[in-house]
């Protein structure tokens, strides 16, 4: 597999050019193309000859938007192809402040969360930082000529805002995340406030203090999904390795660190977790500490058992949590129509793509608009 220069920050950039002979001004042309989208080789300001070499050792194009999933909402979905043939996902969704990226940080996860269909197949591979930062150039890239997205934001880039929940844990893949969250807040490159970025984790408790340390201050969030160690270890196996306590223990130590609040993520599941005991349990843990919580609706994953709540009952939740004094509110559910669960896209695509083989067809390049 080739290089990838979108790994490389400003000053990895330049020292790169010189060596290789070339004048300085030529990074700058480099980097600022590789920052507006482009592929090395349509970086004409570049003699052709400094391209050409380039691309001997480093890949003109880390991530192509493969299929794009158009939602009623607007959200849009992608199915991202990396160099080597592996899918992840990302999406797109639309406000009136700008436009939040979802990205992926591995291709599948090793978590085995019993609700996630991203960990279905087990983890594949960590991703590059410059494959989790090239997934929103491409974006932007997409949308450059878009008159209703572009000018929102600094540069007149679509992308304002990034969370990372796509597929994997970033915190499992730590050096090339930390990596992609300075490169991504870097003045030279996309510049994105790390008060824009939040990075969702499923509570690597150690991971989590390093994080606290490195100076990026980006929001916190961790996925609870329970109340308790013994309930939380049935649906997140990660529960086993480290407690609620250690957890909200590393989360204060972040918020000391960063002066940033922190969130949590609590997926309602039926007959799991979302009794009015549940509710009380949740407000005894986090009462009094400086954070919010996001519930969010269950996107049932076929191959899993665990059922979504109905619309009252997660209101009904919703209206414990403040009375009881947290600050918290229901996600939105948005693009539902094309993506069903976090992973569902990918794993309807190479589902597809086998079904296709097997019957002695070639994988169609049409994708289901419901992704299942
Ligand atoms: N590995 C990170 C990022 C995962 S995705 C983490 O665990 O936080 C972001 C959020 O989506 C997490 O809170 C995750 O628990 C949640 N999620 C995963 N599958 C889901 C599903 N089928 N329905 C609803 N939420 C889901």
């Amino acid at each position: 597999m080739k290089r990838i220069l979108q790994d490389l920050n400003f000053a990895e950039t330049e020292t790169l050019v010189l060596g290789l002979g070339e004048k300085k001004f030529r990074a700058k042309q480099l980097f600022d193309g590789l920052t507006q989208g482009r592929k090395i080789s349509a970086i004409t300001s570049l003699p052709a000859e400094f391209r050409d070499r380039l691309l001997q050792d480093y890949e003109d194009e880390p991530v192509k938007i493969r299929e794009i999933f158009h939602s009623s909402d607007g959200t849009e979905k992608y199915l991202f192809e990396l160099s080597d043939g592996n899918l992840v996902e990302g999406v797109l969704m639309k406000y009136k402040y700008g436009c939040t990226q979802c990205v992926s940080t591995q291709v599948g996860c090793r978590m085995g969360c019993k609700f996630c269909a991203s960990t279905l197949g087990g983890l594949v591979r960590n991703l590059t930082a410059g494959e989790i930062l090239a997934q929103i150039l491409v974006v932007n890239a997409l949308h450059a000529d878009d008159p209703e997205l572009k000018g929102r934001g600094k540069e007149a880039r679509a992308v304002t805002n990034v969370v990372l929940m796509g597929s994997g844990e970033p915190l499992d893949n730590y050096a090339e995340t930390v990596r992609f969250l300075k490169n991504v807040t870097a003045a030279e490159g996309l510049n994105i406030s790390a008060r824009n970025i939040s990075l969702s984790t499923c509570g690597l408790v150690p991971k989590m203090y390093e994080l606290a340390n490195e100076g990026i201050p980006v929001n916190l969030t961790v996925s609870l999904h329970a109340t308790s160690d013994e309930d939380r270890a049935r649906v997140m196996p990660v529960a086993k390795a480290y407690r609620i306590s250690e957890i909200l223990k590393a989360c204060a130590y972040y918020f000391q660190k960063t002066g940033r609040r922190y969130y949590f993520e609590y997926t309602l599941i039926e007959g799991e977790n979302c009794d009015e005991e549940h509710a009380r349990a949740l407000v005894a843990l986090l009462k009094g500490r400086p954070c919010h919580v996001n519930l969010i609706r269950l996107n049932e994953v076929k191959e899993r058992t665990l059922k979504a709540t109905g619309d009252k009952e997660a209101y009904r939740f919703l209206g414990l949590l403040e009375k009881g004094g947290l600050s918290a509110t229901l996600r939105r559910q948005i693009g539902s129509d094309v993506g069903g669960a976090c992973g569902q896209l990918r794993a309807g695509y190479l589902e597809k793509g086998r079904a296709a083989a097997e019957a002695g067809k070639p994988e169609t390049e049409q994708g289901s608009a419901d992704g299942k």
